[in-house]
């Protein structure tokens, strides 16, 4: 058995989260992110790949409606649930992600799928749901994956006419997992329902390898969060990557200067998960909360809703 400790993190989303300001939401976050760690640390102890790890946090974070990825997911303008999710495998540099497809209650598990595949790294829409039925991944009725919170979300946003993406604000909960395995492999898994009121076939940063998630043992595995436009423009997540593998960073570090980057090029609002080479845990963001949680080295699991690193940017 190999014998390298693990490290684990997960988010729930950045933003304003001013739902977290109750305690008693603010509690329930705490015991749903608890719960997926533990579960994780489960599976890492026991020798699991940090890839599958990874897959199996982001689906139980998926399948929580208190999340915007999976069932709970954000709706477009038109009121479609359109779903983003990637997996990537620090070891092989392999990836898998789909994009704007509709009616698959685990698309992290899709992509997962793209990834096995091994002939493409992205697919789309209409051809990602094809792709699932050639797999018999079963397709669900949207309307299960939509909670009366999120029609009242959209409602909201229409009627104040903030469907466009300039209103700074991303809808909470983006989910994401990286992990660091016994064997000393790296992961990194994102799934979001994108932003309330987005424009239907509009694609973030989530499923962008470089962008909203990236893993590659020789530097880090990182998952964001946040308005996906920013961290595409930036290539936050290879950019961060790049701190570790050629100034020697640690993921602290390294998420601190790219933090402050995406704020002072872009303005840019949002944070990451980030576990380096070495199995060492960061977390950051530029917005006033994010949700996530982490196991370093086999520690104990913590929570936290307020961001590690940096002050909300305003
Ligand atoms: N980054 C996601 C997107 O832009 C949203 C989020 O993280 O809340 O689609």
């Amino acid at each position: 058995m190999p014998s390298e400790p693990f490290s684990l993190m997960i988010h729930g989303g950045a933003g304003q989260i001013r739902e977290a300001g109750d305690p008693q939401t603010a509690g329930r976050y705490h015991a749903a992110l608890h719960a997926v760690l533990e579960a994780g640390r489960e599976r890492l102890a026991r020798g699991d790949t940090a890839l599958d790890t990874v897959e199996y946090c982001a689906a139980r974070l998926e399948d929580n409606p208190l999340f915007n990825a999976g069932t709970g997911a954000t709706l477009t303008r038109d009121g479609t649930v359109e779903l983003d999710a990637a997996i990537m495998d620090g070891a092989a540099l392999a990836a898998g992600a789909v994009a704007a497809v509709r009616g698959i209650a685990n698309p992290i598990r899709l992509a997962r799928a793209v990834l096995d595949d091994g002939e493409h790294v992205l697919l789309v829409a209409d051809g990602a749901a094809s792709f699932a039925r050639e797999i018999g991944m079963p397709q669900v009725d949207e309307e299960t994956l939509i909670t009366p919170q999120r029609r009242e979300q959209l409602e909201r946003a229409l009627c104040q006419g903030r469907v466009t993406l300039d209103h700074n604000e991303p809808a909470p909960g983006t989910i994401g997992a990286v992990a660091r395995d016994r064997h000393g492999h790296l992961a990194a898994a994102t799934s979001t329902g994108g932003m309330t009121g987005q424009r239907s076939g509009r694609v973030g940063d989530s499923p962008i390898p470089g962008a909203g998630v990236y893993a590659d043992d020789a530097t880090a595995a990182i998952s964001a969060t946040g308005h996906g436009e920013h961290f595409l423009r930036s290539v936050f997540a290879r950019e961060l990557a790049d701190r570790v593998e050629y100034l020697g960073l640690s993921a602290a570090e390294a998420l601190n200067a790219s933090l402050q980057r995406l704020r002072e090029r872009l303005a840019g609002y949002g944070g990451a998960i980030v576990i380096d080479r070495n199995g060492r845990c960061a977390a950051g963001t530029t917005t006033p909360r994010m949700l996530h949680g982490w196991i370093e080295h086999a520690g104990p699991s913590r929570t936290r809703i307020e961001p590690l690193i940096l002050p909300p940017a305003r």
